[in-house]
């Protein structure tokens, strides 16, 4: 710690490295004339900071490119495989545990369907332990060079120990986003968790940096850093599978309220004395779209074949022209058109970007009734500023926004290296530097 308005000399090369990685992971490769032009930093300062990286490993050279009458400049980058991320996806019928490269190139999955147990915490802490430990052993990773394993979850998280220190805004999409860690606390209404200490259950299984978030929220994480969000500092990104969530950005950082429940847009209500929701509530939005309500509601879903595949044929019954299927469809769309005018009303955002499985799956068809919705019931200033579109990073991007989690903290502290429970260092920098 420093006293309040003093920075270390520490502090400020630990800022320098921490600009510069950050530019070169969003926009590189780059040259050192064009980190320099980016960032204001002084050509010696690029000269040593870059130095450090590539003696660090953590950045490398690629390729050169012409310069007006000069030398030609070598780009840099950041190198993908020097340390690697988990992120791990609570889902509704599973828990997905994926191996990433600091580039996000999925090293291997692991898919492991809950049993009868359900959403039991305990059966759910043991499936992402089970799943990190195989997809480590199948790649031969070693763990020290893992920088944090990133848990997406449905319901609430209570962030009760937050990490080792926040870091400037990212200039673009989310701002930075520390873990819940070992203190990370779950209540997750709808999947039956009370205060659930999901933290210190992972922590007895791995010594390994934890980070636990909603899902709704690492997804949009995901879809403002690399998806349909990028480049906008006002967005909601809705997700929208089995449930129904949204992750608020309002001026470049993530809108949590006062214990980081903010974004329950599911649980808004769209009917006052309407159907029964799964959180307990009358008339919840999550209660007429979300992807098991409008299995249910249609009934019509050949048995046994779960909720994507109910959905599926949903939306093939509505292209066949049923027209009980059509109805329902149609009244989806004008349902989350509503909702959105709402989040327009409330929000006033550049973008709404809706993903999740079954958005993905549903936003084509559905996607002109929902704008045409909103436009009918928002106030029409905010409305002529939203765009509404759909999620471009696919079902995966709940693991990808979990693993953002340990990455955002890893760029934040310039390329340090975090440490283990145990105090030992992780995957010391070739300098040791950082560690
Ligand atoms: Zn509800």
């Amino acid at each position: 710690m420093t006293a309040r308005g003093k920075k270390t000399v520490r502090d400020l090369r630990r800022g320098s490295r921490s600009t510069l990685l950050r530019r070169l992971y969003f926009d590189g490769p780059l040259s050192r004339q064009e980190l320099g032009s980016i960032t204001g930093l002084s050509g010696g300062s690029i000269s040593n900071v870059t130095g450090e990286l590539l003696a660090d490993g953590l950045i490398e050279e690629c390729g050169s490119v012409e310069s007006d009458g000069g030398r030609p400049r070598i780009l840099l980058r950041v190198a993908a495989g020097r340390a690697h991320l988990v992120g791990v996806d609570v889902g509704e019928t599973q828990v997905r545990v994926a191996l990433f490269d600091l580039a996000r190139t999925e090293l291997a999955a692991s898919d492991r369907p809950l049993d009868d147990r359900g959403h039991d915490a305990g059966h759910v802490a043991e499936l992402i332990l089970t799943g990190l430990a195989d997809v480590l052993e199948r790649t031969g990773t070693d763990p020290g060079t893992v920088l944090g394993v990133g848990v997406g979850v449905p319901g609430i998280v209570e962030q009760a120990d937050l990490g080792r220190g926040v870091g400037p805004d990212l200039g673009q999409g989310v701002g930075p986003d520390l873990g819940g860690g070992a203190g990370a606390v779950v209540h997750g209404q709808t999947v039956g968790w009370d205060a659930v200490p999901l933290g210190r259950m992972l922590r007895a299984g791995t010594d390994l940096p934890l980070f636990v978030d909603n899902g709704a929220k690492t997804l949009g994480q995901a879809e403002m850093w690399f998806g349909a969000g990028r480049g906008t500092r006002h967005a909601v990104v809705a997700l929208f599978g089995s449930g129904v969530g949204a992750c608020v950005i309002a001026d470049g950082a993530r809108f949590r309220g006062a214990t980081s429940s903010a974004g329950e847009w599911g649980h808004t209500k769209v009917h006052v004395g309407g159907r029964r929701c799964r959180c307990g509530a009358r008339g919840c939005l999550e209660a007429y779209v979300g992807a098991e309500a409008l299995v249910a509601r249609w009934g019509a879903a050949p048995p046994g074949g779960g909720e994507k595949a109910g959905l599926a044929a949903l939306l093939a019954a509505a292209g066949a022209g049923d027209p009980a299927a059509v109805a329902l469809l149609d009244e989806a769309a004008e349902y989350l058109g509503a909702a959105i005018a709402d989040l327009v009303n409330l929000f006033n955002p550049e973008r709404i970007v809706i993903g999740g499985w079954a958005g993905l799956l549903l936003g084509p068809r559905l996607l002109p009734g929902i704008r045409a919705a909103a436009t009918e019931y928002a106030l029409r200033f905010p409305r002529e500023q939203t765009e509404i579109v759909l999620g471009t990073l696919g079902p995966a991007a709940v693991t990808v926004g979990a693993a953002t989690l340990p990455l955002s903290d890893f760029l934040d502290s310039g390329g340090e290296f975090p440490r283990r429970a145990d105090g030992a260092a992780v995957g010391a920098g070739a300098t040791g530097r950082w560690t």
